[in-house]
C-alpha cells in the first residue's frame, strides 16, 4: 500500500483506508486482512454505534502498525465533554493514544475555541497526537486555525465522491494551500456506485480496462490523485478489502481524466458542502 504525508504531520499514511461506519462484529477480522494489506489508515467515531469496539478487537497487538482516527461529536464538544470522550474512545479502542481525534462537525452548540483548548489540551496529555476536523467549509478551518494557540489542523474529513466532486472547487485548494490532508468519505457514494450499465459504469471500466483495474479501483485512483487526498471506504467482505488495496499504484493518464470529467463533471462554481 502507498503512502503519503499527511498535511503537515510528517507522518506517513496509507493513502487508502479502511471506515468502520456500519460495522458488522465480524467486521474485527476482515478489518485485520485489510492491515495485512497496508489499509492501515483506520477511521471510526464515538457516533459509530460499537464501531470503536470492534477496531479495538482488530488492533490488539498491532497498534503500533495503524494510523488510527476517532472523532467527538458536536453535542459532546464542551472543553469537559470533549476530554471525557476522549477517554471513553480510547478506553473502547482499548488504546492509549489516538493518532488524529477530530471534530466530528461543525454545529455551533460549543464555541470551537472551547473544543480546540480541549483538543490542544489531549495532545499535550500524549492522549493525540494530532488534531482534525470533519465536514468544515472555509470559513470554518480559518476560524478554527485562529484559535489553535500551538498546533495545526492536520486534516478536514469530507464527503467526495465522484458523483460528490464539490470540494475541488475550493476546498481541496484550501487545504493544500494550508497543508491540512483532505480525507474523502464515502468514496463509492455509500453503495451508490454507477452500475456496469449506466454511462458512467461503463467509462469507468473502460478505463479499468486499459489499466487491468476494475471499476472500483479507478474510482479511488482518481479520488487520490492529488498530493493532499486519502480516502476511507469501508468494506466488510473480503474481497472488497483486496480489490480496495489495488486503488493506488498506478496512474491515471490524462485521456482516462478527460473522460471522467466528461461524465462526472466537476464543480463550475463553490458548491456548499455535502454531508452525509
Ligand atoms: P462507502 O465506503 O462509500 O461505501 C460502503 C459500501 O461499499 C459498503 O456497503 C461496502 O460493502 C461497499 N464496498 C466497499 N468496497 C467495495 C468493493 N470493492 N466492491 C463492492 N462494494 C464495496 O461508504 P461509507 O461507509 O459511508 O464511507 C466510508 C467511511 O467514511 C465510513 O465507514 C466512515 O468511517 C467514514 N464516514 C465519515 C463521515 C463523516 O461525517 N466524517 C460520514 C460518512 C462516512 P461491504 O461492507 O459489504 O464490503
Amino acid at each position: 500500500m502507498r503512502t503519503r504525508e499527511f498535511g503537515s504531520t510528517g507522518a506517513k499514511v496509507s493513502i487508502v483506508g479502511q471506515g468502520t461506519w456500519n460495522m458488522p462484529k465480524h467486521g474485527a477480522a476482515e478489518m485485520r486482512i485489510g492491515i495485512d494489506l497496508g489499509l492501515t489508515h483506520i477511521d471510526t467515531a464515538e457516533m459509530y454505534g460499537k464501531a470503536e469496539d470492534y477496531v479495538g478487537e482488530a488492533i490488539s497487538g498491532r497498534r503500533e502498525e495503524v494510523f488510527l482516527v476517532s472523532k467527538v461529536m458536536p453535542s459532546n464538544a464542551s472543553y469537559k465533554k470533549t476530554l471525557q470522550a476522549c477517554d471513553t474512545s480510547l478506553k473502547r479502542l482499548k488504546t492509549d493514544y489516538l493518532d488524529v481525534y477530530l471534530l466530528h462537525w461543525w454545529n455551533g452548540a460549543h464555541p470551537i475555541g472551547e473544543t480546540m483548548r480541549a483538543m490542544e489540551d489531549l495532545v499535550d496529555a500524549g492522549k493525540i497526537r494530532f488534531i482534525g476536523v470533519s465536514n468544515f467549509d472555509v470559513r470554518q478551518l480559518r476560524q478554527t486555525e485562529q484559535v489553535l494557540t500551538r498546533n495545526k489542523i492536520a486534516c478536514n474529513q469530507v464527503l467526495y465522491h465522484l458523483r460528490s466532486r464539490g470540494i475541488e472547487h475550493s476546498l481541496l485548494p484550501y487545504c493544500e494551500s494550508q497543508n491540512i490532508a483532505l480525507v474523502g468519505y464515502s468514496p463509492f457514494g455509500q453503495g451508490n456506485f454507477p452500475s456496469a450499465e449506466s454511462k458512467q459504469g461503463k467509462a469507468l471500466a473502460g478505463i479499468g480496462e486499459k489499466h487491468r483495474k476494475t471499476a472500483r479501483q479507478v474510482a479511488l485512483r482518481f479520488l487520490t490523485g492529488r498530493k493532499g487526498l486519502f480516502t476511507i471506504p469501508k468494506a466488510s467482505d473480503p474481497d472488497h478489502i483486496c480489490e480496495n488495496a489495488g486503488g493506488v499504484g498506478w496512474r491515471l493518464d490524462d485521456e482516462d481524466l478527460k473522460l471522467i470529467d466528461s461524465v462526472f463533471p466537476p464543480p463550475l462554481k463553490n458548491e456548499p458542502l455535502d454531508m452525509i
